[in-house]
């Protein structure tokens, strides 16, 4: 399978798409074609493994990697969550569903492509003949930085750096990342908010310059943030899971529709969902959940992007985005694959924070998706009645998703396709935030918290929180995003 630019401009191997991580002309890697998934091989997935079902979308679109080696890599990858089921469906109500994808080492599921990435770029590197080292750059608004220092500490040939914004993430993400341990990895928090932090590192991957300077240095860039297709492919695997146990639990007929309700930030998660859909999935309505940073709600009601409004830090800050990367993809599907369109439309982004959709464009993206923004005192709100009506804690991403599928469910009655609902970390990653609306009480401290949390709700702590409190700081360091590329240099230099 090739992989093309959304802006036109290349058609590369899976490998290669991977390797690489953006496209030279700053596009994003798209399969070429959508792989189809048969009726009967659907049937034949019933009875697999979550590492086996990976493994075989997977190769639907890596056809170039030995499926035995990607099996073997999927076992490796998912073995890792606490539990024995990487992604399990919990059934909260009659049509209702939870997708839990936060069982991973760092407890969101940004682990679901992560655990994997390091195996699937390595090999990608091998089969492209990549002999330099990788260095891996990554801007994070909190779940992403923790959940690839994780995946890539000490992967052999491979150097990472991670940039967060210094008062966009929690106090558990910020921890969990300056504890990072590894011989290869850096920490480094930029002044500023999510998207500009991800500007900066998106200007050092579109530099020719830094990038023959690199290179001379022995480093090829790369990227884990979810623009990276090998991001995106773990995460189509999900949605086939899930759908796969409503069908073995006999809560759906094979061939249903289904529906899902994703908290979104960059796109990326929801977009996966798409994928699947497109690849023959009976999936339903797709339901784009938002926080008080609406602008993808907006959109999707609207079909105008206008990224010119006021920023808001909430209390689910991996959904605190203006600029939804993956949005691209989408936007090359609904152009009918018109990489000049696309074009046109980031570059109108860029310069005027604006673009608008056709209207045959918009009634398309409407018809897939249906969007709604959750406030912060919903948000609240929603856990609350969530752990009053079925005992069940939600961290504060989920609880926007939560919020939006009741909304949906609401005004659309006559969709009787069950819902799930992707819930994307553990409710202990936000402590804080998920005790005070359990319980009305505010605790300071994240780890007593985390205490009365589990006291409260008799949900298990996830170990790789609980043993967070004794680890030594490692990383401290405060930058400014004009300053990154010096950064960059001095960490490669460093031995
Ligand atoms: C990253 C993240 C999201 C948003 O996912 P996207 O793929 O960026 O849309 C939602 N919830 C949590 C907990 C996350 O870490």
């Amino acid at each position: 399978m090739k992989f093309i630019s959304t802006r036109g401009g290349e058609c590369v191997t899976g490998a290669q798409a991977i390797a690489q991580g953006i496209a030279a002309d700053g596009g994003l890697f798209v399969p070429e074609s959508f792989p189809a998934v048969s009726a009967e091989e659907l049937e034949a997935m019933l009875s697999m493994s979550y590492a086996e079902r990976a493994a075989a979308v997977l190769h639907k679109f890596l056809d170039e990697y030995d499926y035995e080696g990607l099996k073997a890599a999927c076992e490796k990858a998912y073995a890792q969550f606490e539990g024995g089921d990487a992604a399990p469906l919990v059934k909260i109500d009659a049509g209702l569903y939870m997708l839990e994808l936060f069982h991973g080492p760092t407890c969101a599921f940004k682990d679901m492509a992560l655990t994997l990435l390091p195996y699937l770029l390595r090999t990608g590197c091998d089969l492209v003949g990549i002999k330099e080292q990788v260095l891996i750059l990554v801007a994070t608004s909190g779940d992403t930085g923790k959940a690839a220092l994780e995946g890539f500490k000490d992967a052999p040939g491979i150097k990472i750096m991670v940039f967060y914004p210094n008062d966009g993430v929690s106090k558990m993400q910020k921890l969990q990342m300056a504890t990072q341990e590894g011989s290869n990895v850096s920490v480094l928090a930029v002044r500023g908010n999510f998207d500009e932090c991800q500007s900066a590192v998106k200007r050092i991957f579109t530099s020719d310059a830094c990038k023959e300077e690199l290179k001379g240095r022995g480093y090829i860039l790369s990227s884990a943030n979810s623009i990276n297709f090998g991001r995106l492919a773990p995460q189509i695997a999900y949605y086939f899971s899930a759908y796969l146990d409503l069908v073995s639990s006999g809560q759906i007929d094979m061939g249903a529709p289904v529906n899902f309700a994703v908290p979104t930030g960059n796109f990326g998660n929801i977009l996966a969902a798409y994928y699947a859909k497109r690849m023959g999935l009976p999936v339903g309505r797709l339901v784009c959940a938002s926080n008080k940073n609406n602008v993808l709600t907006d959109f999707i009601k609207t079909g105008v992007y206008d990224k010119r409004r006021e920023f808001y830090k909430t209390m689910s800050p991996s959904m605190d985005i203006l600029i939804s990367s993956n949005l691209e993809r989408l936007l090359f599907e609904l152009s009918g694959r018109e990489p000049q369109r696309v074009k046109m439309r980031m570059e109108k982004l860029a310069a005027e924070g604006v673009y608008e959709l056709y209207d045959e464009e918009r009634e398309a993206v409407q018809e897939l998706f249906w969007a709604d923004s959750c406030g912060e005192d919903e948000t609240v709100e929603t856990i609350y009645e969530f752990f009053e009506e079925y005992q069940y804690p939600m961290d504060t991403h989920t609880a926007c998703a939560m919020y939006a599928a009741s909304n949906y469910i609401a005004q659309h009655e006559k969709d009787a396709a069950p819902m799930v609902v992707v819930s994307t970390a553990s409710p202990y990653k936000f402590p804080q935030d998920v005790m005070y609306a359990v319980t009305g009480n505010d605790i300071k401290d994240s780890f007593k918290a985390i205490k009365h949390l589990n006291i409260a709700t008799a949900m298990k702590v996830p170990k790789s929180l609980s043993k967070l409190r004794d680890k030594p700081v490692r990383f401290t360091a405060v930058s400014d995003g004009d300053k990154l590329y010096g950064e960059v240099l001095g960490f490669v230099e460093k031995k």
